[in-house]
């Protein structure tokens, strides 16, 4: 009991990182504009899990989940169509994979490796100026917009969301990692973190906002 309090206590200083004038703050990781994510073009399908509650003490998420999925309403003819996924902050193109097929369907977490299986998504990772990284998963293939290594504002057409990978459907995993730690949570709440990352981050279940930091 004593070795997991403290291993708690441990994981708490860890996660709580204070806030500093330097922190990278994110907008909304996708376009907002009305024939995009905008209008309920796009829906919160599972925020980051905290063993069986979201950091607001719902149940938007599935077991061992690390990030946030966007997913499309309008499903695999709102991704032919074409959303645009877009950088949260300045900064730069860190990691690029890119030709996978991007209209996966199905997944089993008890069996992972069945249908497109891990580690078949096409994603972006960027990283920003305060060395804390985003990374955007299951992209549509062949639709990425900037080469490894380039550096970009806050807000760029990025790639288009698709359902690479392990993916049920056409949705934008969106997960935020500090070095040094690890996957961490972009919401603040009542279950989750203290400091939100987000510049607007919006009601629970809508969407964070697009003003860049
Ligand atoms: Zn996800």
């Amino acid at each position: 009991m004593t070795k997991m309090l403290t291993a708690v206590l441990a994981f708490s200083l860890l996660a709580f990182p204070a806030v500093s004038s330097a922190q990278t703050m994110f907008r909304f990781p996708a376009s907002q504009l009305a024939d995009q994510c905008g209008n309920g073009g796009c829906v919160v399908s599972a925020y980051r899990d905290y063993g069986g509650r979201d950091y607001a003490c719902g149940g938007v998420r599935y077991s061992g989940h690390t990030g946030i999925d966007y997913a499309l309403a309008g499903g695999f003819s709102k991704m032919d169509y074409g959303v645009w996924a877009m950088n949260a902050a300045r900064g730069y193109v860190e990691s690029t994979v890119d030709g996978y097929y991007d209209r996966c369907n199905y997944w089993d977490q008890g069996n992972p490796y069945a249908a497109c299986g891990l580690y078949t998504a096409n994603y972006i990772i960027m990283r920003h100026p305060d060395n804390t990284q985003t990374w955007y998963w299951h992209l549509k293939a062949w639709t990425q917009q900037y080469a490894r290594g380039t550096t970009l504002t806050c807000g760029n057409w990025i790639a288009r969301v698709g359902s690479s990978g392990a993916s049920t459907g056409p949705h934008l995993h969106f997960e935020y990692w500090v070095p040094g730690y690890g996957s961490d949570d972009p919401y603040s709440g009542a279950c989750g973190t203290p400091y939100t990352r987000w510049t607007a981050q919006g009601a629970y279940r809508g969407l964070p906002g697009i003003t860049c930091q």
